[in-house]
Order: C-alpha cells, then structure tokens, then sequence
C-alpha cells in the first residue's frame, strides 16, 4: 500500500505512525469515507436505478416512513442487498489489528463510527454506532428488537430476504423498520456516552 503513495505522504504516515503509538488512550472516528472504499455509496452520492428520483434525505425520515412504510423499507432492503456482498478494505482491517494488538499493551483503542454498515465487525473490530445498524431491526411502534431479520437472515443467495413486503411487530400493530438512527432522531444514548467519554479522555 505504502508504495503507492507519495514520498510526503508516507513521511507523514510514518510520522502519524511514531506518534500514536506513544499515546495511551486513542478514539478513532470513521464517517462514509472508509465504506466507500468498499464500495458502499454515501449518502451524498445520487442514488441509482429505481431510486434515482428520490433523495436519502427524503427516505430516512419518521415522517416519510409514516407517511409511505412500504416505500421507506423497499428503499432500505434495496440498500441492504447493494451492501450484502461488500467487504472490509485495508483500512478497517488495519483498525481492527490495532485492537488487537493494543489488547496485549497498555492502549485503548476506542472505535466509533457513523457508518451503518458492518465492515468494521466483519473486520474484527468492536465498535460503537452511533447511527444505528442496517442489519438490525426494530418495530416502529412499540421498538422491541426484530431479530428474525438480522444480518445471519440475509445472505447473497437468499434473496428473498429481500423481500418488500412490509412486517408486522408481533407485539403490536407496528410495522418494523430499520435500527437506524433517522434525520430528526436523537442519537442512542449509550452509544453517544461512549463516543463522548471516548473523545474526552483520548490523548
Ligand atoms: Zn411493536
């Protein structure tokens, strides 16, 4: 990977490098940058195919899912079966070797992220959400875990996983929807303590 890069670059790196590892408590935030590595489109790329005259923005809303639920979950099951097959870059496997091997020194690596997308776990990496998880769901109504869709329940040959067809919480009348933190939705508390804790207390 080095060799790619610009002699600068790579002093910088190295820099960076000699840097941290002198420093005990480290928190490392990661946005839409390192899924698109992936291959994971971020939510300012225009949308494609079928969804190209919609905007995120207008999808991942309470109020467009009360407003329209059949639509808001095909959009997300649309999102779920582009992401099925994307893998981990060298980015979140170096993040996740650096966890490893701070559990065998005296560092704290804390890894929080704004990505919804599983790469970091599929990496080895802990890390916190700020934003929810694709691969999870919750009822709408009454917010009890939906677990019979989680990230196991889909996989690249079973696409009927994928279906559109909205679901019924079992406790209640609510339709389920994904454990997503939506525009105008208050952050979760215990993660964003993490973070906060996290960010405070890093070198
Ligand atoms: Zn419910």
């Amino acid at each position: 990977m080095l060799a790619e890069l610009s002699p600068a670059v790579i002093a910088e790196v190295k820099l960076t490098a000699t840097l941290l590892a002198t420093k005990q408590r480290i928190c490392i935030l990661t946005g839409a940058g390192i899924s698109a590595e992936s291959g994971i489109p971020t939510f300012r790329d225009k949308q494609t195919g079928l969804w190209e005259n919609y905007r995120a923005e207008d999808l991942a809303t309470p109020e467009a899912f009360a407003r329209d639920p059949k639509l808001v979950w095909s959009w997300y099951q649309w999102r779920r079966q582009m992401v099925a097959d994307k893998a981990p870059n060298p980015a979140h496997h170096a993040l996740a070797q650096w966890q490893y091997h701070a559990q065998t020194s005296d560092q704290q690596v804390t890894l929080i992220t704004q990505n919804v997308d599983d790469l970091h776990e599929q990496a080895g990496s802990s890390v916190t959400h700020l934003h929810g998880h694709l691969w999870r769901n919750r009822c709408g109504q009454c917010e009890i875990p939906y677990l019979e869709q989680s990230r196991a329940a889909y996989s690249k040959q079973d696409t009927i996983r994928f279906d559109n067809k909205l679901i019924t919480c079992p406790h209640c009348e609510g339709y389920i929807r994904p454990d997503i933190v939506w525009f105008g939705e208050a952050l979760p508390v215990q993660a964003w303590q993490t973070a906060e804790e996290a960010a405070a207390n890093c070198d």
